[in-house]
């Protein structure tokens, strides 16, 4: 896991997705002339070009990705040569429509949009294959390929199908986990509802019904759904190992945005992480905090090592309800975000915008403003910063919190008939990491069955349903000194959602010395106050202390007077959901640990450091003014030298190699 592009891309990656397929063979040059006027080191060439690169079934037609690979490569340019999977062509669809996605209703989703493809079909399995194998032995020994680039933000749109092809490897996939009947049964709670099956062939996906589906069929359809996909990519992965070795190769992830899949398990996968990170112009969180966010989950994926941004935006996308276009000096701003977080380079979606189709209002490299605009000069920009920054590659950041993250168990929690549909689960873990940003304390985001051992607090903001291993994990880290901060309506189910036995929370009581009798979600819109001043909403238990200590009670509410935040030896329990600032506020005091760099509110700071070599200081300074941090080094983007307190520009980034 987490390869690197070096030696194939010297310094830091910059560039964007090359889609020549919408454009005549005569701007290919003026692209390259531009590219390096930009400082473009990569490409991700041909990602959705499968009818341009095979127009007719095994008709394929290299010449013109000859030649653009050729120019390319002239113009200094490396690619990440995309298998061009992502989105069949229309011929293949008809020739093959029991390829087509169905949803839970049983209406089959059509061709003429991207991405129509059941995950669980032969026929696009092979074609993809074919494809594929044709790319790998054309360009394997191109000078210009520095990666490959398999298919696009898998499930993006086609995460589930409900057609007969996905039920019968649904029945597959359950007949490997559970052996028999017998088992599958026990483990959906079958004897509830009449629900038993007693022939394989009545098993099915959870389609649309009268009501609600068994709940664990639910979550082993979307743990099969992950596996569906995930084999898609290992099959495409392993054609060009074989036919392409010693060639990274990489998937683009959507850390933030994705949760169809199981990342972890795709994590151990893929020879290199990359990720997509879109900024939700209206969200209530900041933008640097969701891209905080997206970087600390991805390096999670990269076990703490080296990733790479595989697609931002330069401005506006197209595809929200209103989509904003970036404020002068964002671009700089957000780019450089992902870098102090470890990504190695920043890439876009795309290199030049689309005059036609579904994205011509998605914001590029190249605007159809063209040169003389914004966008350009701050995408020249750019390039001269990452090539002043290409001693940070390989740096490690630095992080003393980890905040657990579990696919299954958000899965699980999100699903119909849970007590509240306010609690969500993956909403929670983002909340809390914002909770830690606005701390100024550096996170990664973990497996709950991960070395936690590095770590001077955890935290588990959603943790429903806990497996055996993490169970047997966070008990370890505790036992050996860790803090561990609980979020409320943690450890109740098993890997099947089958509640643990009392006292609740099963798999933790002990662990938080406290016991829960009953579940009290407030109203939409209620909130309860705690006697120590803080606020909570969403969310109350009524708790009794065993062996904890109470730390605040709610003073009004469903079960006013009664505990709502407590702590036992370093393990603290909240039975609440608190404010953004009451959360903020405990957590940097009971994590105990470091704050990144004392900065002014406006400037956020990160570390990334090399092993036993230079530190480096991000300061990306948030606010419209100037804000004056006091920090000693060498200004790599400017050369300044910073003896002491010193200014970062308003809207602004300095990153000191620390003296
Ligand atoms: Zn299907």
């Amino acid at each position: 896991m987490s390869e690197r592009l070096a030696p194939r891309v010297k310094g830091l990656s910059y560039g964007g997705d090359y889609n020549p397929e919408q454009w005549p063979e005569s701007v290919w040059a003026e692209d390259v002339a531009l590219m390096r006027e930009a400082g473009v080191t990569v490409v991700s060439l041909g990602i959705f070009a499968w009818a341009w690169l095979e127009p007719a079934d095994g008709r394929y037609e290299f010449d013109r990705l000859d030649r653009l690979m050729d120019i390319l490569h002239a113009g200094g340019v490396a690619v990440d040569l995309a298998t061009a999977t992502a989105s069949p062509p229309a011929w293949f669809s008809v020739a093959h429509p029991e390829s087509l996605p169905v949803d839970p209703d049983g209406r089959t989703l059509t061709y003429g949009s991207r991405q129509a493809f059941c995950p669980s079909s032969p026929a696009y399995r092979r074609k993809a294959l074919d494809l594929v194998e044709r790319l790998a032995e054309r360009y394997r020994e191109h000078p210009a390929l520095a990666m490959w680039h398999v298919h696009n933000e898998y499930a993006c749109h086609n995460a589930h199908c409900y057609c007969e092809i996905s039920a019968d490897a649904f029945r597959a996939w359950l007949q490997a986990r559970y052996t028999d009947l017998d088992g599958l049964n026990a483990a959906w709670g079958t004897a509830f509802w009449s629900q038993t099956y007693t022939d394989w062939a009545q098993v099915q996906p959870p389609r649309a019904t009268v009501t609600s589906s068994n709940p664990t069929q639910l979550l082993d359809f979307r743990r099969f759904s992950s596996d569906a996909h995930l084999a898609n990519f290992t099959a495409e992965r392993d054609v060009l190992t074989r036919v392409s070795p010693g060639v990274p190769i990489t998937t683009n992830l959507m850390a933030a945005s994705c949760y169809a899949l199981d990342y972890w398990q795709w994590a151990r996968e893929l020879p290199v992480i990359s990720n997509d990170h879109y900024v939700l112009a209206e969200a209530p969180t900041p933008p640097a905090a969701q891209t905080a966010y997206a970087a600390d989950a991805t390096r999670g994926l990269a076990g703490g090592g080296s990733w790479l941004l595989m697609e931002h935006s330069t401005s506006a996308v197209n595809w929200q309800p209103r989509n904003l276009a970036k404020a002068p000096g964002a671009l700089l701003r957000e780019s450089l975000g992902h870098v102090a977080r470890g990504s190695e380079g920043a890439m876009f979606f795309q290199w030049r915008a689309s005059r036609a189709g579904s994205e011509k209002w998605h914001s590029a490299m190249l605007p159809h403003a063209g040169t003389a605009s914004k966008v350009w000069r701050e995408v020249v920009a750019l390039g001269g910063a990452l090539r002043r920054l290409a001693e940070v590659e390989g740096a490690r950041v630095v992080a003393h919190v980890a905040i657990l993250l579990d696919y299954p168990s958000g899965w699980a929690q999100e699903a119909p008939n849970q007590p509240s549909t306010d609690l969500g689960a993956f909403d929670e873990i983002k909340r809390w990491h914002a909770a830690l940003w606005r701390a100024g304390i550096a996170a990664d985001l973990v497996h709950p069955a991960a070395d936690l051992s590095r770590y001077v607090a955890v935290l588990a903001p959603s943790l429903y349903l806990a497996d055996d291993d993490a169970i047997a994990n966070i008990t370890d880290y505790t036992a050996s000194g860790g803090t561990l901060i609980m979020g409320p309506y943690s450890g109740l189910v098993d890997r099947n959602d089958h509640l643990r036995t009392a006292p609740l929370p099963g798999a933790f009581h002990k662990l938080l010395g406290v016991r829960v009798e009953e579940l009290f979600p407030l109203p939409e819109a209620a909130s309860v106050a705690l006697d120590d001043g803080s606020t909570a909403a969403v969310w109350t238990e009524q708790l009794s202390v065993t062996e904890a200590t109470v730390l605040a009670s709610y003073l009004d509410g469903p079960v006013a007077g009664e505990p709502a935040i407590t702590r036992f030896g370093e393990t603290w329990y909240l039975g609440t959901r608190l404010s953004d600032d009451a959360l903020t506020a405990l957590l940097a005091s009971a994590t105990g640990a470091p704050v990144t760099h004392r900065v002014p509110a406006q400037v956020e700071a990160v570390r990334r450091r090399h092993d036993g070599g230079n530190s480096y200081l991000f300061l990306l300074n948030h606010g419209d003014g100037p804000a004056v941090v006091d920090a000693r080094g060498t200004d790599l983007l400017t050369g300044t030298a910073w003896t002491g307190p010193a200014e970062v520009p308003g809207r602004g980034v300095v990153v000191l190699r620390e003296a």
